[in-house]
């Protein structure tokens, strides 16, 4: 069975971090890949996908899928320079829930943008997905959705292909779905998380969550590991650091650049 290799381009939420004491763990906004064989799907766009997209581009990947959660501007920025969008013989299909192109058409595109999404050379493709539904990206690989809790709201993904299960579950507040996320997570064997508050600081309403909370969700889940990502504009090298010593082994903390295997 394949190797399922994941790679981190960018873990900050909210804004981007491009300062010197922020770049052991990066300063671009949400994206991972995933490749499962010869297929690529990626979970967001924010400013991490511009590096991703430079590299699908240097190896050829034409058929690219990319799995929206919501469409705040942490998560969508990277569209403006995702290479595959200028290439004439790539197609880019983006999944998100129903009336995404019209949301993301009111960022990127006039005047706030040159050109739409439309007019990018590539052939790019919106399909809206349901709460609950499940739908194949690329073959032989399901996703089912999630609604997290957030403000606007926003999906969470699992993926699931040949015994394998990762779930993705950013932007999302801990406590207003905690339950129903551990059995939707149940036995992940890698589950990517928002730890966009330090412990003791999560405000409520704000749609986010804590390493702690991760830590806990991932042993409610019997979740093999967890990736801490989505950092704050607070959160520095040093503060991060020590936040990962402190969370123990079955907890990792993202880094841009940062490859694993499941
Ligand atoms: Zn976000
Ligand atoms: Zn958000």
């Amino acid at each position: 069975m394949n190797e399922w290799i994941i790679r981190v381009w960018g873990t900050r939420g909210g804004g981007c971090a491009p300062r010197k004491e922020y770049m052991v763990y990066g300063g671009n906004t949400s994206c991972f890949s995933v490749e499962i064989g010869n297929e690529v799907i990626v979970f967001d766009a924010g400013t991490g996908l511009t590096a991703l997209g430079k590299e699908l581009a240097g190896r050829g990947v034409k058929n690219i899928n990319i799995l929206l959660s919501h469409p705040h501007l942490d998560h969508i920025a990277g569209l403006t320079d995702f290479a595959p969008l200028s290439d004439p013989s790539s197609k880019v299909v983006i999944w998100g829930r129903a009336g995404l192109d019209r949301d993301i058409s009111r960022m990127i595109g006039p005047p706030i943008w040159p050109v739409s999404i439309s007019q990018y050379s590539a052939e790019a493709v919106f399909k809206s997905v349901g709460e609950g539904e499940t739908f194949s990206p690329v073959g032989g690989v399901k996703v089912v959705t999630m609604n997290a809790s957030h403000p606007g709201g926003s999906f969470i993904y699992k993926l699931e292909c040949g015994g394998k299960k990762l779930v993705y579950a950013l932007d999302n507040e801990y406590a207003g779905n905690n339950v129903e996320l551990a059995k939707f997570a149940y036995g992940a064997d890698l589950m990517i998380w928002d730890a966009s508050f330090a412990p003791g600081k999560e405000i409520g309403g704000w749609g986010h969550s804590t390493w702690a909370q991760g830590v806990e969700l991932g042993r409610t889940a019997y979740a093999g590991r967890v990736l801490m990502t989505h950092f704050s504009k607070d959160m520095n090298d040093e503060l991060l650091t020590a936040m990962e010593n402190e969370a123990g082994e079955r907890c990792i903390f993202a880094k841009e650049g940062m490859v694993l295997t499941i």
